[in-house]
């Protein structure tokens, strides 16, 4: 049950407590999204009493009159639009001319209500007033929300570009001053350390793009018969140095030929991070084993890997945006933890499924499922 604040001004004597003698029980209840509403009513004689009590406390529903000792009624409103205070204004008039109905309007009026009115004309005005205000706290929420995630990823995304960019100008100053001494390959090492962490600069903003294009919803798919095995490959490709430097190899059991209907680009993202993954948590001298097969009306990807594996506890969070596990394992693996939710909102796509089989220290084996087509 949400409770809307109504204020009522109204220097009419006994308006307020006709008002308040016909809400006193009133309730909405709840419908579909909406929750069930409940009043708390408060009163007041003066527009400059409101204000006063407007800055006091949230008021939801104003039912203002029109006409009032001192400052107007409309006077009141101009004031609330100028402060930007958000709330719903039913105007309550014995007199509305279509001008006046207009510049109240203007000034933010929602509704009017015209005197003398009914328990019932009052109700349901209160009604329509509240229906809206529900929806502007709504639309506030999500903006708030919206706020605290743009926050939340910028200080996720700048603090993981900070780490490589930190190391990269270490490196940079060194090699520049020359201070490590005359032996070349020293500096040749830190070039390639330089490259690595521009790598991982690069393949964190690559997962934001995918993850930003993804959620928009906005990207222009492009549904066409995909040969998935030389996809495959080019992840397989784009993971092989790392692998060598690690010794890990790769086994692929795949058919000459398996199409299916889907997004190159889809299709890539799911097999990049689902190999690159396997490489990257894997053992030294370990193995990623891929199989590609078509099953019955579907496809299935398996990508297993014989490395740190994933503690029970860690499995259902790691679909989730920014979801990183942390331990002495994990802490020197770079990685922005967008990867497998970009995967899984793919799969989504596709009304496919994807699983996990794991134990730590012995392996993780993600199972991908996808219907032929779409
Ligand atoms: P990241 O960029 O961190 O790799 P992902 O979304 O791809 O992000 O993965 C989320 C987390 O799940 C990783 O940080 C890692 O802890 C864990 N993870 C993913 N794949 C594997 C795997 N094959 N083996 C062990 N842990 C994995």
């Amino acid at each position: 049950m949400e409770t809307l604040n109504l204020l009522v001004v109204d220097d009419e004597p006994g308006m307020c407590s006709a008002i308040r003698r016909a809400l006193a029980t009133y309730e909405i209840p709840a419908v579909n999204e909406d929750p069930a509403v409940a009043f708390a009513i408060d009163e007041t004689d003066s527009a400059e009493a409101a204000l006063e009590k407007i800055a006091a406390r949230r008021v939801d529903i104003l039912l203002l009159d029109y006409k009032l000792p001192q400052m107007s009624g409309m006077e009141l409103l101009q004031r609330i639009a100028d402060s930007q205070t958000e709330m719903t204004t039913v105007m309550m008039t014995a007199y509305a001319s279509i001008e006046t109905a207009v510049t109240a309007t203007r000034r933010g009026a929602y509704d009017f209500l015209a005197k003398p009115f009914t328990p019932d004309e009052l109700k349901s005005t209160v009604y329509r007033a509240s229906r809206v205000r529900l929806l502007q706290r709504r639309a506030h929420r999500l903006m708030q929300e919206k706020r605290r995630f743009r926050l939340e990823l910028l200080t996720i995304v700048s603090h993981e570009l900070k780490r490589p960019l930190a190391a990269v100008e270490t490196y940079l100053n060194i090699i520049r001053d020359h201070s490590a001494g005359d032996d070349p390959a020293v500096y040749q090492d830190m070039i390639e350390r330089c490259r690595v962490r521009t790598g991982e600069m690069r393949k964190l903003i690559m997962d934001l793009l995918d993850s930003a294009r993804i959620e928009s919803g906005q990207y222009k798919r492009c549904l066409e018969p995909v040969d998935l095995l030389p996809l495959l490959e080019g992840s397989i490709a784009a993971a092989r140095s790392e692998a060598e430097a690690n010794g890990v190899e790769f086994v692929l059991s795949a058919p000459e030929r398996l199409e299916i209907q889907a997004d190159r680009n889809e299709m890539q993202i799911i097999f990049n991070n689902l190999v690159s993954n396997a490489v990257k948590y894997n053992r030294r001298g370990g193995t990623v084993t891929i199989r590609l097969a078509s099953q019955g009306t579907s496809i299935t990807l398996c990508v297993a890997d014989t490395g740190i594996g994933i503690g029970q506890e860690d499995q259902a969070n790691i679909f989730k945006e920014f979801s990183r596990i942390k331990n002495e394992k994990t802490q020197d693996i770079p990685g922005s933890g967008l990867g497998l939710s970009i995967v899984k909102r793919i799969v989504d796509l596709y009304g496919g499924t994807i699983h996990l089989q794991s134990r730590p220290d012995e392996g993780t084996t993600f199972t991908v499922t996808l219907p032929w087509g779409p």
